[in-house]
């Protein structure tokens, strides 16, 4: 048992328009926790869509159609569908009526070629359109078969969705069981390196765990099939509890946790403060702890020193060692750290030295270089060294700097 979407249109094909239909019925049906292997896109054209739902009756027992059930003959989903299986199209007096009804209402009058929405196939039933004048169908043209069909246009087809499609599903047995899912998330260790870790994971049917990655972040996703959430919630927590033991420290929080929320919650418990001195991130660490709500308490602010002036002048970096090391350098970076540690009096201080690029680089500081400095309450001051390279460009560079200056405390703050 199993679902299969069809979304009919050209303007999809030539990239006029996204396919939000496609993802908004796919959250719906995992939500949902009916199966979903295909999806197909194809343009206005009877015999494409011919073969498409040739190939996905082989495969998938419900057909989900957006799209092309406008007056216009460019409109072709409903007649193809009756081609296809055979079925003779015959007109619904109170359909028609309704459409009348609808253009009444906004003082039009219904134009002649909106009477081929009223024609459906012997056998189907209506699948009302609230808020539109296209109605779809619930149609089984075979007894394996569920055919429903949904207007492109999106707010129509949710309204529909949501109003007759998801209740008729649950009474014919569809969704019975729900899908839950649990994001884990890790820093520091490559996609490749977690899923060989967890290769043995990576097989099972029943909960799945998918790795993905973006930004430098890793994550696992462990979906389950269950009666309910907390079956699946008792199907998962096992898998979790292995994954973390096997990732140790890579492994940072789950769900809703970021990086940031992570380092403020462990700030709190210990009671402990923070402040930041950024150069070629030119804010973004600041921002990332301030988008916690909550975070004045541990987070005192912190110095944008992009000029060398600002790095002496607000944080006490040494001139000469500006001179001798170069601004982007551990020793700066450190100097960062405790520098604004110091004037913020705070536990902690973190600096961040870099080359986002894409200019500035040279053969010994390359685009990417760049130098996270940790300043501790016993005193100490360490500094990290990251190359990213200069591939993948600017931002990214900024953003995964900002990750790894918090990554960097996090790990401190769980000794
Ligand atoms: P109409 O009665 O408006 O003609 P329709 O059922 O024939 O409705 P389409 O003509 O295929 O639907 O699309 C109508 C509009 O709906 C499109 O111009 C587009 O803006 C939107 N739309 C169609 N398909 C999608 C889709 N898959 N994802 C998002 N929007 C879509
Ligand atoms: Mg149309």
């Amino acid at each position: 048992m199993s679902a299969e979407l069809i979304c009919v249109g050209t303007e999809l094909l030539l990239g006029d328009i996204l396919n939000t239909n496609a993802q908004y019925i796919a959250q719906q049906l995992a939500r949902l926790g009916i199966p979903h292997f295909y999806q197909s896109v194809v343009g206005d054209n009877p015999d494409r869509i011919k073969r498409v739902v040739r190939t996905a009756i082989e495969r998938s027992n419900l057909l989900i159609f957006t799209g092309g059930l406008g007056p216009t003959p460019d409109d072709l989903t409903i007649e193809t569908l009756a081609s296809f299986f055979n079925t003779e199209l015959e007109e619904r007096p109170e359909v028609l009526r309704d459409i009348q009804q609808k253009f009444e209402r906004r003082g039009r009058t219904m134009s002649p070629s909106n009477r081929k929405q009223a024609r459906f196939p012997r056998g189907a039933n209506v699948l009302p359109n609230p808020i539109g004048s296209a109605p779809g169908i619930i149609w089984q043209p075979r007894p394996d078969l569920t055919i429903l069909t949904f207007p492109g246009v999106p707010a129509e087809m949710q309204r529909m969705w949501q109003d007759t499609a998801v209740p008729y599903l649950k009474r014919q047995g569809w969704g019975k069981e729900l899908f839950y899912s649990r994001l884990l998330k890790f820093w520091g260790i490559p996609e490749s390196e977690l899923a060989e870790k967890v290769s043995h994971l990576l097989n099972s049917a029943n909960p799945t765990v998918a790795p993905y990655a973006n930004y430098g972040e890793v994550k696992l996703r462990i979906s389950a099939r269950a009666a309910s959430e907390a079956d699946a919630r008792t199907s998962i927590d096992p898998v979790a509890q292995q994954i973390q033991e096997i990732a140790g420290l890579h492994y940072y929080g789950c769900d809703r946790d970021t990086l940031a929320s992570v380092v403020g919650q462990l700030l709190q418990t210990r009671g402990e403060t923070l402040a930041v001195a950024e150069s070629c991130t030119g804010g973004s660490l600041g921002k990332a702890l301030t988008e916690i709500p909550g975070s004045s308490v541990y987070f005192w602010g912190g110095v944008i020193a992009y000029d060398n002036r600002i790095k002496e002048e607000l944080l006490g970096v040494n001139v000469e060692d500006l001179a001798t090391y170069g601004a982007v350098s551990a020793t700066v970076a450190k100097q960062m750290a405790s520098g604004v540690r110091d004037r913020a009096r705070t536990n902690w201080g973190l600096g961040i030295t870099g080359i986002a690029g894409p200019g500035g680089g040279t053969p010994e500081k390359p685009v990417g270089l760049v130098y996270i400095g940790l300043a501790s309450p016993d005193g100490t001051v360490e500094s990290f060294e990251y190359r990213l390279g200069d591939t993948r460009g600017r931002d990214w560079v900024r953003r995964v700097s900002v990750s790894h200056a918090l990554d960097r405390l996090r790990r401190a703050l769980r000794f």
